[in-house]
């Protein structure tokens, strides 16, 4: 195994080595940019991707991504455009390990949410009379709010494309993408 010390810009980078042939990786994994590329199956190491600092937790994750272009769809009807997403969706089976801090930072956010939407609800069920127009509306609102933009805080990364080798995700920290390699072998 060879050993990439640490570089002289970062004393504090682990060695890349210790990265890429730990046990954990399965699978070929490396940055192409700002991004994070992965062989569909392939393991992540056990770093947190927002901050490099190991990662003991994990959290498995089912991706979905379609090409931007079918939200055109939604001209023709929101359901007719959910049903073909639906369809034509491509997904991968990812296992992020965010370190205890981020996974922390990660439930409280999600949490937030959860009241969120449970505000919404309450306001629409139970809004005074002269309000009722506005609790509906928060009503409709919030929990689809809390919804989509918990997909994304509950995923850490988030998929830019996935097609039927690999999936390329966002959202990972310049630190951990240094220790990647820059394209597969
Ligand atoms: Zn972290």
């Amino acid at each position: 195994m060879r050993l990439v010390p640490p570089t002289q810009d970062n004393p504090y980078a682990a060695p890349q080595a210790e990265l890429l042939h730990s046990p954990e990786v399965r699978g070929r994994v490396w940055r192409d940019g700002k991004l994070l590329r992965l062989e569909k199956g392939a393991q992540l190491p056990q770093r947190c991707v927002r901050c490099n600092a190991p990662a003991e937790v994990h959290i498995d994750r089912k991706l979905c991504w379609h090409s931007p272009w079918w939200a055109l769809l939604i001209f023709a009807g929101v359901l007719t455009y959910a049903i073909v997403a639906l369809i034509v969706r491509k997904r991968a089976d990812v296992r992020i390990r965010p370190c205890d801090e981020h996974a922390r930072a990660r439930r409280r956010t999600l949490l937030g949410l959860g009241a969120l939407a449970l505000f919404g609800v309450v306001a629409c069920i139970w809004a005074p009379v002269g309000l009722r127009g506005t609790g509906v509306l928060l009503g409709a609102v919030l929990p689809l709010v809390a919804f989509f933009v918990g997909q994304r805080r509950s995923s850490v990364l988030q998929p830019v494309r996935i097609d039927k080798e690999e999936a390329v995700l966002k959202g990972a920290s310049e630190e951990y993408l240094a220790s990647l390699e820059r394209r597969a072998a």
